[in-house]
């Protein structure tokens, strides 16, 4: 059967901007990945009334109602007593909750005596299943009536996802007869929208699975969902689909759930024992940190320089000045000679460096803004590559670190550059 949730998220503070409804985001992940469809997020402030009409509203269009918040002892947590009202139960005393309650103030507040509001987070509703909380002192609970199952999980984020996890998701797997399992396909070098026009057909036919874009800065990812009786079966379900995309895409698809390009030029680069090392100019260090942000990649990356002036450009990679003078510091020649100057000062095997206008002012000379060139060095020689994109410069700076790694990428596998 398919299940539809609504996550009713309750606190003033979220309406009001104060904070960001990362609950929700957490929620509705776990549930997608259920293959529960999550239809409405709706946020209310503290206040019973319109908490209950928030909620008459989500009987009517979903069997799966979700609540975070307000489960606390204060005043304004008023969660449990609404959604009590709303099916019509009562709220019982459980003992054992509230010998866990003292334990765990005696344990945090060394003594200090508990208040009696306290005690009402031991209240829950009548023939509820408790969520024991060993993140904090809330217990969660989830109930079945009028057709519906209701869960509620606390606020702090924290506390949320750690029950979410523990309790919710097993929870509500008892619902579902099927698993869902799924693919990201990491593609870079062909346009989301090129993408979209080879694969929207098949992406508005497919039921299950299912395939849909999900946005990346400077690259496009897909991912591939199926739904099925056990994970082999999901599996052969998806087969065919990647087939698809990869005879759409070509090698422009570089790996398959391996999370990032940088990712994938360690692990072959890991694989074939050889090092990298960068020279950057207009990512000032963005190529680096990218791959510096995964561990382990002291045994790839032996280091890179950002190379922001003409005279670091000669002091630190050897580029000659004549050259600069003679070509432009944004120029094939430049890149070139930065790429291999990388390589011989690290003693790395493959060098990359980028030289480009990132905007949005020009640099003085004819080359406009929004080029850019990288070139990779390694011991068969050096490769340059030109390119423009005319895009605001953050975008440009991530544009150009992607396209930089994709060459590694497409050097280290021998793919046509
Ligand atoms: P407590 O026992 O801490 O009172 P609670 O279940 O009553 O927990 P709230 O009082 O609603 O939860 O919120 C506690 C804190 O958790 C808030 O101050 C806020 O920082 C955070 N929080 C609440 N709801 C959310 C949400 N949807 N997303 C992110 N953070 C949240
Ligand atoms: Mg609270």
């Amino acid at each position: 059967m398919e299940h539809t949730a609504e996550i009713l998220s309750v606190g003033t503070e979220l309406l009001l901007g104060n904070i960001a409804n990362t609950d929700a985001k957490d929620v509705s992940e776990a549930l997608s990945a259920l293959g529960i469809n999550v239809y409405f997020h709706t946020v209310v402030g503290d206040n019973p009334e319109r908490v209950k009409q928030a909620v008459a509203i989500a009987k009517t269009r979903a069997d799966i109602i979700l609540t975070t918040g307000g489960l606390g002892p204060t005043y304004d947590d008023l969660t449990k007593q609404t959604l009590c009202e709303a099916f019509g139960k009562k709220l019982e005393f459980h003992e054992d909750i509230a010998r866990e309650i003292e334990e765990f103030f005696l344990k945090r507040t060394h003594g200090m005596p508990l208040t009696k509001n306290n005690y009402q987070q031991a209240y829950l509703p009548e023939g509820c299943t408790v969520f024991h909380n060993d993140w904090g002192t809330a217990p969660g609970c989830a109930f079945e009536a009028e057709g519906k199952t209701v869960l509620m999980l606390p606020g702090p984020p924290r506390e949320c996802r750690a029950m979410l996890h523990a309790c919710a998701v097993p929870y509500l797997k008892r619902l579902s007869d099927s698993e869902i399992h799924s693919h990201n396909l990491h593609i870079i070098g062909v346009g989301e929208s090129a993408v979209e026009d080879r694969l929207r057909p098949m992406m508005l036919e497919l039921t299950n699975p299912t395939l849909a874009p999900y946005a990346k800065e400077g690259e496009v990812m897909l991912r591939v969902t199926a739904k099925a009786g056990s994970a082999e079966e999901a599996e052969a379900l998806m087969a065919p689909v990647i087939e698809e995309v990869k005879a759409a895409v070509g090698d422009a698809l570089y790996g398959i759930d391996t999370g990032s390009l940088e990712n994938t030029i360690l692990d072959i680069l890991r694989e074939q024992g050889r090092t990298l090392a960068a020279a950057e100019s207009c990512t000032g260090g963005l190529i680096s940190k990218r791959i510096t942000d995964i561990p382990g990649a002291s045994r790839v990356f032996l280091g890179g320089a950002v190379t922001y002036s003409n005279g670091s450009k000669t002091a630190l990679l050897g580029v000659p000045a004549e050259l600069i003078r003679e070509k432009g510091a944004v120029s094939a020649e430049v890149a070139e000679a930065m790429a291999s100057g990388a390589r011989r000062v690290t003693g790395a095997d493959v060098a990359v460096a980028v030289t480009g206008l990132a905007g949005p002012d020009g640099d003085g000379t004819d080359v406009p803004v929004g080029t850019l060139f990288v070139a990779v060095s390694d011991e068969n020689g050096t490769a340059v590559q030109k390119h423009v994109f005319e895009i605001d410069r953050e975008r440009f700076r991530i544009f150009a670190a992607s396209r930089a790694l994709d060459m590694v990428r497409r050097r280290i596998c021998g793919l046509s550059l």
